[in-house]
């Protein structure tokens, strides 16, 4: 008797956990953009730990806007259980706190990371008395580095704009724009063309660019082709699309930066942003934060396998603030169905990841401030 009680029991279980598991995803609800049903994956690389240098010559900072633990396993799930950020070995987290508010924007969350200063949100790349904070960017600049930005919004939006403008709101884009000339930035790739082209103040930005030396285009293909030189790369009228709409842009454009950045010998300091996955957290959508994640990983790829060959190269990967408060409700590492749950439209005051690779990488592990991150980065570029 209690065998057979056992045995129903156990049939039970299995049955049941067996289903859990492999949810027909036919049996999953339509339309219900907290469900992300499944689909195509990619293979993930393992990559070596032996690099020839001890310090980093060249940086890649990628910074997966609204990022958390959730979103990241979100994609795990996705790509049925693997990720290329799998190749960090080193991995910390950082407190997102801004000067002004428990809760970041991106903008406060931008200068932390690009010059080490807490400040109000809104602020790019000022002080609460709105002066200028020197950024890396500008530092890597001085010491006689390379320098690039790439960002599926516009590159005049907060998280790139942190590294290379100087402005009290984060909503000044033609003013945005216009600091991109006074700086000697070797690339840049994302939207943003009108802010370069119609303007209130009639400069015409795009025209001042190429009298600089740049070589300005929108269209990827034309812009994957360029080996060395100065590159402008302005792929949408403001924010680029979606993925259905802009496909890779974002790993070719990683590769691309990578491709003129690599010429200089002094080295280079490139900060790469995966702009959209926030975007997803605000929309409560897992199907968007996924496809985001998953485009910001291959993206996160193509600076890990850069980085293998070349031995000089710390890649670091994390985020301003986490968006949405997400969580993973249910997932499938069969189907790569992901079901989320969100607790916020907004972002959230969690802690984010920080994950590293290369020389150097050993300095981000444990509890740091989101401006720990630019003052290591610092240390280990230019030893102060
Ligand atoms: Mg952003
Ligand atoms: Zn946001």
């Amino acid at each position: 008797m209690i065998k057979k009680i056992l045995i129903i029991l156990l049939t039970f279980f299995v049955v049941f956990s067996t289903s859990a598991q492999y949810a027909d995803p036919k049996s999953l609800p339509e339309n219900d953009i907290k469900i992300y049903r499944g689909g195509d994956t990619y293979k993930v690389k393992m990559l070596t730990h032996e690099f020839k240098a001890v310090k980093p010559k060249n940086i890649i900072l990628l910074i997966g806007d609204g990022l958390g633990v959730a979103q990241v396993f979100a994609g795990l799930t996705a790509n049925k259980g693997n990720l290329y950020l799998e190749n960090c070995r080193y991995i910390g987290f950082a407190k997102t706190a801004s000067l002004t508010d428990y809760i970041t924007d991106s903008a406060a969350g931008g200068t932390a990371l690009s010059t080490g200063e807490k400040t109000y949100n809104g602020a790019i790349a000022v002080d609460t008395n709105q002066k200028p904070l020197t950024t890396i960017l500008e530092d890597a600049e001085e010491n006689g580095l390379s320098t690039g930005l790439v960002s599926t919004s516009a590159i005049t939006h907060a998280t790139p704009a942190s590294f290379i403008a100087h402005q009290h709101s984060r909503n000044l884009y033609e003013e945005i724009a216009a600091d991109f000339l006074k700086t000697d930035i070797d690339v840049f790739i994302g939207g943003g063309y009108k802010h370069f082209s119609e303007r209130k103040d009639g400069r015409n930005l795009i025209k001042e660019l190429e009298n600089n030396g740049y070589t300005v285009l929108q269209d990827l293909n034309s812009i994957k082709n360029i080996k060395k030189g100065k590159l402008a790369g302005l792929t949408a009228y403001e924010h680029n699309g979606r993925i259905e709409e802009r496909h890779d842009m974002l790993p070719v454009a990683t590769k691309t930066a990578i491709k003129i950045l690599r010429n200089n010998q002094n080295g280079f300091f490139l900060m790469i942003e995966g702009s959209q996955i926030d975007w997803g957290g605000h929309e409560q959508s897992t199907s968007y934060i996924v496809e985001e994640m998953l485009d910001f990983d291959r993206a996160v790829g193509e600076a890990l396998k850069f980085a293998a060959k070349d031995g000089e190269t710390l890649v670091i990967v994390t985020s301003d603030h986490e968006t949405g408060g997400m969580a993973v409700h249910n997932g499938n590492f069969e189907t790569g169905m992901v079901h989320g749950e969100f607790t916020t439209n907004n972002h959230t005051g969690l802690m984010v990841p920080v994950f590293a690779y290369g020389p150097g990488a050993d300095e981000f592990i444990g509890f740091m401030e989101n401006t720990d991150i630019h003052a290591k980065m610092k240390k280990l570029l230019f030893g102060n």
